[in-house]
């Protein structure tokens, strides 16, 4: 950029500049966590499809000299990941039926997703889009949204839209206005909701600019938030949370259920209580989707719902989660229960 760009262009917020200074070298991550050098081989190996990529902010919360640390499984690349599996495929949800543009995905009544952007903060090794063909030049340069906006103010079945990607929040302020602009201008869409990770994985994204985007959106936002393992939810994310909350926003968290990270009735419970204090609702648990490279994750039904039933053994009713999994061609997430359960 030249002297004189660079004095034109607007300064950078600290989670900007965070985001730059993500970790992306498996060498490195490695380093700091002082793990032994010799697993950087085979995450570069597995990283060369889906690259390492995880905030710093993130990595400070992962346990010192311990590969097993639920974080740290949550992002650094293993071999296991090249292991071919049958049934684990590149589109399992088969998402590109249900694509009515580029970036807009309508598989369920009422509400419709839009892919605003395919950037994230971090890389999860089990993410269901880390195969997904986002490679249209308008979502590489952020979005242009002029074809999924059409759709939605055309089609007054849509009350809800859903901001998705990728992270939307990877999204400067200025473009996320933009958006919400538009879809304000359609008279239907009666919901805005936002799912991200970005306040989990980088809080310092919850900063002024943001709250006043949000607080300049008219109908009611939904929030859902994407945590794992309780030990995600420090003080700075707590205080993220009620930043968000104070800008009306209703705040509901979305997991996975993930073998070796939090396929255990403590760490379930830990973190529905962990959200609450962060006053988050537990919305759901998913079943990891069945995509390649990612069979490790696996969690067994039968496993997954002897879990659930402890939960709410355990707690309040509104602090379990429900259990779901995505089957390509029905109208909602499936419930996953005794009655319906597919394997056992
Ligand atoms: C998950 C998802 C939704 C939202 O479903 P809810 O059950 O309302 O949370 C909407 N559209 C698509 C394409 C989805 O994958
Ligand atoms: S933040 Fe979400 S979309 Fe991005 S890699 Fe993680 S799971 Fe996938």
């Amino acid at each position: 950029m030249s002297v004189a760009a660079e004095l034109k262009a607007p300064a950078r917020a600290r989670w900007q500049r965070e985001l730059a200074e993500a970790v992306s070298e498996p060498r490195e991550l490695l380093g700091i966590l002082g793990l032994p050098a010799s697993l950087a081989s085979a995450a570069e190996r597995a990283g060369a499809a889906f690259a390492l990529r995880v905030t710093r902010s993130f990595i400070a919360r992962m346990r010192h000299g311990d590969v097993n640390d639920p974080l740290l499984r949550q992002v650094l690349p293993l071999g296991e990941e090249l292991i071919e599996t049958p049934g684990f495929t590149a589109d399992p949800l088969e998402e590109g039926a249900a694509r009515r543009a580029p970036q807009l995905l309508h598989k369920y009544p009422g509400r419709a997703l839009l892919i605003a952007t395919e950037a994230c903060a971090i890389h999860c090794r089990y993410c269901f889009r880390r195969e997904f063909p986002y490679s249209m030049p308008e979502a590489r340069t952020g979005g242009r949204w002029s074809e999924a906006l059409e759709i939605i103010a055309q089609d007054a079945s849509i009350e809800e839209v859903i901001l998705s990607g990728g992270d939307p929040l990877s999204l400067s302020d200025a473009r996320l206005e933009q958006l919400t602009d538009a879809l304000g201008r359609i008279a239907h869409v009666k919901r805005i909701r936002v799912h991200t990770r970005q306040p989990i994985v980088l809080p310092s994204r919850v900063d002024a600019g943001l709250l006043a985007w949000l607080g300049g959106i008219r109908v009611p936002v939904v929030v859902v938030l994407h945590a794992n393992h309780p030990n995600e939810i420090d003080a700075e994310v707590r205080a993220a949370c009620a930043d968000l909350r104070s800008a009306g926003v209703t705040l509901l968290n979305q997991s996975v259920l993930l073998k070796g990270v939090n396929d255990d009735a403590d760490t379930l419970e830990r973190l529905s209580v962990a959200l609450m204090d962060a006053g988050v609702l537990p919305y759901y648990l998913h079943l990891p989707d069945r995509v390649r490279g990612t069979a490790h994750f696996d969690v067994h039904e039968p496993v997954a719902l002897a879990l659930i039933d402890e939960l709410t053994r355990r707690l309040s009713g509104y602090l379990v989660p429900r259990l779901v999994r995505e089957i390509p061609g029905e109208a909602s997430k499936v419930p996953v229960s005794r009655h319906n359960s597919s394997q056992s």
